[in-house]
């Protein structure tokens, strides 16, 4: 891994890093000159590795473990993620689960429902509020950002993970209310909508993908890398496009298109 040199440091937070495209995100900015700070559920061994990964590149990484979805904990865990680098330029709201098992729709509970809301929804919304303020009590010249991960479906339903369809669909909405409310402060807001990645949540699934992949499911015909995502996180937080806020970015292979 190779880092870009950049005269002032700035600073990211990519929360669930200890795998898959967290990892990826984390390991994507950090080559893109931002010191980073790994969130995960715990401090476990795949947090340790993305650690590794990029401290063996000179990069700068500190890991800060929390739960996301702890909403009474987010200003204890964002004093934590100021404190390691003493300042915070990017937010990324990656962290989500999916349903604990696929099935049919009717038979949902309130129990998984609330889960997935908890978790992919509330906890990014509440950390962003945090966040924000924060930013908004500590300003900066530096380009500022908050991106979050929703997925395809947000807008392509899934009818055997209905409440994971429903949790990310509020993440569209949140972005650009984020977007409207915090562009006076200079911190550009952005969604980043993954069509298939291949990490350890699509895994459960795989045959079944692979079996549309055979007969030619996206435009560009191949499973989506965790570097893919993370090409695209890093251009947004770069400030690449800072005249654009509340945009979605699709990292799908053009599965979103509608053809004819
Ligand atoms: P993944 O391999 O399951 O990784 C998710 C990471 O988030 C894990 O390290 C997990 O930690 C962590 N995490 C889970 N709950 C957390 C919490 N409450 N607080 C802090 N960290 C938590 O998933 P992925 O495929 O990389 O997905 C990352 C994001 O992209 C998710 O938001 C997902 O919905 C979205 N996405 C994925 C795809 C895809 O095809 N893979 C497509 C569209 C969108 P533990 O290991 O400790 O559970």
């Amino acid at each position: 891994m190779k880092l870009r040199m950049t005269t002032s440091r700035r600073v990211a937070l990519v929360t669930g890093a200890g795998r898959g495209i967290g990892r990826g995100i984390a390991c994507a900015l950090a080559r893109e000159g931002f010191a980073v700070v790994v969130n995960d559920l715990d401090h476990n061994e795949e947090l340790q590795t993305t650690v590794s990964i990029i401290r063996e590149a000179g990069g700068e990484v500190e890991a800060v473990p929390a739960d996301i979805s702890d909403i009474p904990h987010h200003r204890e865990f964002v004093d934590r993620v100021w404190r390691a680098f003493g300042d915070l330029d990017c937010l990324v709201n990656n962290a989500g689960i999916s349903v604990a098992k696929r099935g049919d729709m009717l038979d949902v509970s309130p129990e998984s429902f609330d889960r997935l809301v908890a978790v992919n929804l509330r906890g990014p919304f509440f950390l962003t509020q945090e966040v924000a303020r924060r930013m908004i009590d500590a300003p900066s010249k530096a380009f500022r950002s908050i991106i979050t991960i929703s997925s395809a479906n947000t807008e392509m339903a899934s009818i055997d993970r209905a409440e994971y369809c429903i949790s990310k669909i509020g993440l569209s909405m949140m972005t650009q209310l984020f977007a409207l409310r915090l562009a006076t402060h200079g911190i550009n807001v952005y969604e980043i909508r993954p069509g298939v990645i291949e990490t350890a949540m699509t895994a459960v699934a795989r045959e079944r993908y692979q079996a549309r992949y055979d007969q030619g499911f996206t435009p560009i015909n191949r499973w989506g890398q965790p570097a893919d995502v993370a090409q695209a996180v890093a251009t947004l937080a770069s400030g690449a496009l800072a005249f654009s806020t509340g945009e979605v970015i699709h990292v799908d292979g053009g599965l979103n298109i509608k053809a004819l």
